[in-house]
């Protein structure tokens, strides 16, 4: 049974769906101003294990991923570049779908963009209106009134009390933290810093708020009840708050069962900022010699409720543990079963708020079993990939450089005059340059040391 720590309720629930054997999982997208950080991936790895192991548990997922291609920042930093919306936005959502594919992320069965939802987000936004949850203001915008929602704040834990003493009245901002929690906007009035960014709709010219973005994207394909929410922890307060209160105003019921937030990571025991330059983007980390899928063991090694400290000392333990893997599983051969004692250890620890240090634990646990076959390790091993995604089934021996063949070569043919001393000189010789072999029935195997 699997379980899950529900931010809704603070408590670990047993997993259940609305409808048998699916599941409706909705993932806050990036906003393409911008590469994501490394930090801003952490989100994006742990939904992907999530949905991977609901598949390997048995569901059928919708997973829906959004693009916020328009926001207070899209905005801004098109404007400064010269470009238009569009194209500013469009290239940074091509490279963060490479850097997914990078990571060996699967891809959301939709990825919508907010861009193209205008309409659904006007609908939500009339709707507000006609229940009496939005108001205008008088600059043009349309809030939402949070004292109308008895219970905004239950997901952040918000002091309400503090909002009724609240002088101010309303934020146009897309980001504020909860000491600043007021009316926040669903339609923001064009004004001139959105330059030529604007629609025309019945509820004026403007463009929308980030929030009720969300809240009309996954009502429109996952329904307005759906089963898993997920992001990292800093959305908590506002946006999935905000995602809330609009999306169970305009239904009249609840929105999601299950909401899923991934802990923060600090960068050398420090929060990432511009500012300390440590914001690393996977480029830093290619630059340095490292894989993004180095990254993703790295990341894996802690529950995603866990802040982790990431240092390149550790990274390179993570590296260097993928290669002492990669080059055990690469001799291990085919033909076994998939050995269910250690699957149901797996399962044990997945099931525990998806524990992927404790599965990781377990696939060193089944290579260092001696009394488990070789062939079987190898099934299990692939098993569970499917779950943690290091892409092993693409591993494949290297083709050893054409010196090193030709040398090969060259200490055959002396086996062959049985010359053993010119043989076991030619084997020194490759050893020196990095590459070791092994004699077998079939022919000669090279391996890199
Ligand atoms: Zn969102």
């Amino acid at each position: 049974m699997l379980k899950l720590l529900n931010t809704l309720t603070k408590k670990e629930e047993v997993f259940k769906p609305i409808k048998e054997g699916h599941v409706g999982l909705y993932s806050c997208g990036p906003t393409v101003y911008n590469y994501p950080h490394i930090g801003n991936y952490r989100a994006f790895i742990f939904a992907d294990i999530l949905k991977r192991y609901l598949k390997y548990i048995g569901y059928d997922v919708m997973h829906v991923m959004n693009i916020t291609d328009i926001d207070d920042k899209t905005i801004r930093d098109s404007i400064a570049r010269g470009e238009s919306l569009l194209d500013f936005t469009e290239f940074y959502t091509k490279e963060f779908n490479r850097e997914l594919k990078d990571l060996n992320i699967e891809p959301a069965t939709k990825q919508p963009k907010a861009t193209d939802h205008i309409k659904e987000m006007v609908q939500m936004t009339e709707e507000l209106l006609e229940k009496g949850f939005a108001y205008k203001g008088d600059d043009g915008s349309v809030y939402f009134d949070i004292k109308k929602f008895k219970s905004y704040g239950k997901l952040s834990g918000l002091d309400l009390e503090k909002i009724e003493n609240n002088t101010k009245s309303r934020i146009k901002k897309d980001e504020y933290d909860k000491e600043n929690a007021e009316d926040f906007a669903l339609w923001k009035a064009w004004d001139q810093n959105d330059g030529d960014v604007y629609w025309d709709t019945p509820i004026g010219r403007g463009r929308p708020g980030w929030h009720i973005e969300c809240s009309a994207m996954s009502t429109k394909y996952l329904g307005d009840h759906f089963d898993i929410h997920t992001g990292g922890v800093d959305l908590t307060f506002p946006h999935h708050e905000n995602e809330i209160a609009q999306s169970e105003c305009a239904s009249g019921h609840k929105f999601v069962n299950y909401w899923l937030h991934n802990e923060h990571l600090l960068i050398d025991g420090k929060k990432m900022s511009k500012s300390l330059k440590n914001d690393y983007r996977l480029k830093d980390l290619q630059e340095k010699g490292f894989s993004p899928i180095d990254y993703r063991y790295w990341l894996l090694q802690a529950n995603y409720k866990t802040i982790v400290n990431f240092t390149w000392e550790g990274l390179s333990a993570s590296s260097n543990a993928l290669k002492k893997l990669k080059s055990y599983y690469l001799n291990l051969p085919e033909g076994g079963k998939i050995n269910e004692q250690y699957k149901n250890l797996f399962d044990e620890a997945m099931n525990d708020n998806l524990n992927t240090g404790e599965a990781l634990a377990t696939l060193w646990k089944i290579i260092k079993d001696e009394k488990v076959k070789d062939e079987e390790k190898k099934a299990t091993i692939l098993k569970f990939d499917t779950v943690l995604g290091l892409g092993i089934k693409d591993w494949k021996k290297e083709q050893a450089p054409e010196n090193i063949l030709k040398l090969i070569e060259a200490r055959n043919l002396a086996r062959k005059e049985k010359n053993w001393q010119e043989s076991d000189r030619i084997r020194e010789e490759i050893k020196n340059l990095g590459y070791k072999i092994k004699d077998t029935e079939s022919g000669t195997e090279v391996f890199k040391l």
